[in-house]
């Protein structure tokens, strides 16, 4: 039986990807390893998001291919093999086979290929007919069980807007939303106490079937109804509506996973995206005070062209007031075919790294502080592993934790008084 050893980068929408990716390998007959030197296929899924997400791909694919045995191959797939394809490929001859989304990762009459039908793209050589043929959709492939009481559920590939920053749309294509029924078969499949739904743009999803708004809200509701927990990743501002807070509110997981970017009038609309700080507090007021309890994360890009001292300082009074519970701080990075690839005013990388500092300090002393105040309260909590869980106010893998007693079951709920905090993490008992 032919050993595959699968490595994953980038966002929980690319670790959907690889989870499919296995329902597939192991359907074909493959056997999973964690020991790269044992595997006759090494797959990489990878990021090209930004230059940061790029090196880490590279050195991934360099390091397995040190390792790889003889006779094995080295396949690349993800963001940065649909980005770069043939590029990448004449870059790497370490690499075996650059397969886009929805290409096998094996060619045929391969030993390894135990599909004689299998259609492959192999090393620097796309099918004459322009962009390649999928031998299947990733996007609607079946999910093994969740190995996790929690699992990820993209509802859509690809994105239509053109954030001036993001080069996603030009490798992930326009939105494609899934049908609701394909959805829920997968939410029923995983058999996960918490679905936390991912997409680009998650709360367009419909728009490009042509139903909008109308389609986000019941597909929370309708998931809701199928789990315990329903949790919304990425949701752009504009599309933050009464309908979908309410939704979201009554999924019993109030918490809000805002993309905002900047705050800075001038600056948001040089991002080409919609708002400023002023609409995102009276937004955040209001989930409030529907909501008391609710849960707020949000990222800002530091940095980007034409960026102001003024601009800087609208956004660390926005951080002071907003009082998020978590926020990620990134450095513009400079992604060809871009938008703002092209603008002038680029901002010098020390400050830039001045201005990340300054608001991470912030940031980290409202994270704390938020923690420090549920000292005493009563949190119901998601058991992720023996020791480890979550409530509604965190996210997984990108929040902190809570320190739960080893003794309660992993995929349990429980009624806990939280007894400390350190930090992003709580301890509950
Ligand atoms: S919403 Fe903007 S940042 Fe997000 S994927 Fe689409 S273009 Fe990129």
């Amino acid at each position: 039986m032919s050993r595959y050893h699968l490595v994953t980068l980038g966002c929980p929408k690319n670790e959907v990807d690889s989870e499919k990716l296995v329902g597939r390998l192991d359907a074909q007959g493959f056997a999973p390893t964690d020991d790269p030197e044992s595997a006759d296929l090494l797959v990489v899924n990878t990021c090209a998001f930004i230059g940061e997400a790029r090196q880490e791909s590279i050195d991934t694919i360099l390091g397995l291919a040190d390792s790889k045995a003889e006779g094995a191959r080295l396949v690349v797939t993800g963001c940065l093999a649909e980005r770069y394809g043939a590029e990448l490929a004449d870059a790497l001859p370490e690499v075996d086979l650059v397969a886009g989304f929805g290409e096998e990762l094996h060619a045929p009459g391969s030993p390894l290929s135990p599909a004689p039908t299998a259609t492959a793209v192999s090393i620097g050589r796309k099918p004459p007919t322009g962009p390649s043929v999928p031998a299947f959709d990733l996007l609607n492939l079946p999910r093994p069980r969740s190995s996790r009481p929690w699992a990820y559920v993209k509802v859509a590939e690809g994105c239509d807007r053109a954030c001036g920053f993001c080069a996603i749309p030009s490798f992930r294509g326009p939105q494609r939303s899934r049908t609701v029924e394909a959805i829920l078969a997968e939410v029923d499949q995983l058999e996960a106490q918490e679905i936390v739904l991912v997409a680009q743009d998650l709360a367009s999803f419909g728009r490009d079937q042509g139903v909008g708004e109308r389609s986000i809200v019941p597909l929370v509701q309708a998931v809701s109804e199928r789990v315990r927990r329903t949790r919304l990743l990425y949701l752009y501002p504009s599309d933050l509506t009464d309908g979908l807070i309410d939704a979201i509110c009554s999924t019993g997981v109030p918490y809000f996973d805002l993309s905002l970017q900047h705050v800075s009038p001038p600056l948001v609309r040089r991002m080409r995206r919609w708002g400023n700080g002023e609409k995102f507090l009276r937004r955040i007021a209001d989930i409030r005070a529907r909501e008391p309890e609710a849960a707020f994360r949000s990222n800002f890009i530091v940095g980007y062209p034409g960026e102001t001292e003024d601009d800087h300082d609208q956004l660390l009074r926005f951080v002071e007031e907003a009082q998020v519970d978590w926020c990620g701080f990134f450095a513009y990075s400079q992604e060809e075919g871009t938008y703002a690839a092209d603008l002038d005013a680029m901002v010098d990388p020390s400050l830039v790294a001045e201005r990340l500092a300054e608001l991470r300090e912030i940031q980290d002393r409202i994270t704390a502080g938020k923690r420090d105040q549920l000292i005493g309260r009563e949190v119901e909590v998601l058991v992720d592993t023996p020791g480890t869980a979550r409530s509604h106010r965190e996210a997984p893998e990108i929040d902190g934790i809570i320190t739960v007693p080893e003794d309660l079951v992993a995929g349990s709920f429980a009624t806990l008084t939280v007894t400390g905090a350190l930090g992003p993490d709580l301890e509950a008992a």
